[in-house]
């Protein structure tokens, strides 16, 4: 690794944020040969509440490009599948369906892991680390992004690095993606996380999902002795905190189980928590030369499912697999041509993991249908079996999730009709509510190749 002051060099690849998609794909690409300016405003272990559960189809990736040691030596905790407690029941469904431990997540401290990767990539002498905030894209005269400007932490001045690609993964409030992107980004609720110490849980190695309150709250393991609770606050202002604290003294303690009370209590005390909002925000790149999008700046989903690593994987590994079929970055064309690929390759490898984690928020926090997902989901077999592998983003088939979906809100039809609650206005709800969550999302996300390639994650 080189840290110079002055960058006259070219690189192959100048990339935006050394954050998780950032640091991944510098460490994924550095071996391989291709010389790197890696950028950050901050590389000290930052402690946030996102990014702490990996799904499997985010390990998986891992291990298809020979990451998979990152998951090591920072007591990371594996995760097997998930129990879902709706008012006096409870029952758990695991990742694998043989119970073997083929498939499993990973729980943990998202800071230490992204220290994990940066310090691997870091290690390779093809890339050159760089301390400071970026400010601007630099475009030459056919508007063809050349590189970068950015203020450098230390001396506070004003440097350039030129690039035949940028890479701008600067994260959820990205500065670049305005110019990149027709997206419209919205903040469907906020989370609120708080650590709990020394806490047993119920399902040991398990998520654990909330539904008894009005909008769901979630739970697992970050350590061997932490665990992570996510609350959610419904709307698109950030809670005050004596709201916070009027929201869980009613909407969270009474429908925890006794093992979490005495630990959320104590974190209460600590005041130790934190909040953030939760966006969604579809992909709609706008194609521009010497320059390609990555991670959050490009995509968002609700973080109800931890979907969102599995995401940056998928397109981390596409977008590496079309640049390392080049012979070299001397190609300006060819370069585009590969970023467009990805674009377009990236649809299909995402589709299942941005529905889910919004339709799935959008069922957990209506009442009729949540009744319905928990009871459909409570039966087993294929009705078990087929959300968990698209929740655990091993399973790309949309119509796979379009059966299960159409198949809770027919369910919560024939509840309603059983227990002679069966209305027009009833039946009319219930169509209107599922229609609203699911047709935003199919016409954001789904594309004719996303029915059309391999489903299967291997
Ligand atoms: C509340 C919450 C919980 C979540 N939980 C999960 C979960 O359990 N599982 C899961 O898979 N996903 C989860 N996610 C989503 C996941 O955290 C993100 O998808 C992921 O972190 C995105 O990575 P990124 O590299 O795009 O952004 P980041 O990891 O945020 O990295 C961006 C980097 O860019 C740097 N940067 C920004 N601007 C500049 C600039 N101008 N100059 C230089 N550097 C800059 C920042 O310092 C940062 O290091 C959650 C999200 C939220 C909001």
């Amino acid at each position: 690794m080189h840290t110079t002051s002055e960058h006259n060099d070219l690189f192959d690849i100048c990339i935006v944020g050394a954050g998780m998609a950032g640091a991944t794909i510098a460490t994924y690409l550095a071996p391989r040969g291709i010389k790197i300016a890696l950028i950050d405003r901050d590389y000290a272990e930052k402690r946030r509440i996102v990014g702490e559960l990996l799904q499997p189809g985010a390990v998986q990736t891992l291990k298809k490009m020979g990451l998979e040691h990152l998951l090591e030596g920072f007591d990371a905790q594996p995760i097997y599948g998930y129990a879902l407690f709706n008012k006096d029941s409870e029952f758990s469904i695991e990742y694998n369906q043989d119970k073997s431990t083929n498939y499993r997540g990973v729980g943990l401290h998202n800071g230490r892991f992204l220290q994990k990767i940066r310090e691997d990539a870091l290690k390779q002498p093809s890339i050159t680390q760089i301390h400071g905030t970026v400010s601007e894209l630099i475009e030459d005269e056919n508007h063809v992004v050349t590189g970068v400007k950015y203020k450098e932490k230390h001396t506070r001045e004003l440097k350039t690095v030129n690039a035949k690609l940028t890479i701008t993964s600067d994260g959820f409030f990205s500065s670049f993606r305005k110019d990149l992107t027709n997206n419209v980004k919205t903040v469907t609720s906020f989370f609120v996380g708080i650590i709990l110490k020394g806490c047993e849980l119920p399902y040991p190695h398990h998520g654990h999902v909330f539904l008894s309150a009005p909008t769901p709250f979630i739970c697992y393991p970050i350590s061997s002795t932490e665990s992570r609770l996510l609350i959610d606050f419904p709307g698109d202002q950030a809670p005050k905190k004596e709201t916070v604290k009027h929201h869980i003294e009613n909407n969270v303690i009474p429908f925890l189980p006794k093992e979490f009370r005495h630990c959320l209590d104590q974190a209460l005390r600590e005041n130790d928590y934190k909040i953030m909002p939760n966006h969604y925000m579809p992909a709609k790149p706008v194609l521009k030369e010497g320059v390609v999008l990555l991670g959050d700046a490009l995509n968002m989903r609700h973080p109800i499912t931890g979907g969102g690593l599995t995401a940056v994987f998928n397109d981390v590994y596409l977008l590496s697999t079309h640049l390392l079929a080049m012979p070299d970055f001397n190609d300006t064309k060819l370069i585009h041509e590969k970023v467009n690929l990805y674009y377009n390759d990236r649809y299909h490898a995402n589709t299942n993991v941005n529905i889910m984690a919004n339709a799935l928020y959008g069922v957990m926090s209506n009442d009729l249908l949540k009744q319905s997902v928990f009871e459909y989901l409570r039966k087993g077999g294929d009705n078990s079996g087929g959300p968990i592998s698209l929740l655990a983003g091993l399973n790309r088939n949309p119509t796979i999730l379009i059966k299960h979906f159409f198949s809770v809100a027919l369910l919560c039809l024939r509840n309603l009709f059983k227990a002679h609650k069966m209305s027009l206005t009833n039946a009319f709800y219930v169509i209107k509510d599922a229609f609203c969550i699911i047709a935003p999302l199919a016409i954001n996300e789904l594309r004719p190749s996303s029915f059309l390639k391999k489903n299967i994650h291997n």
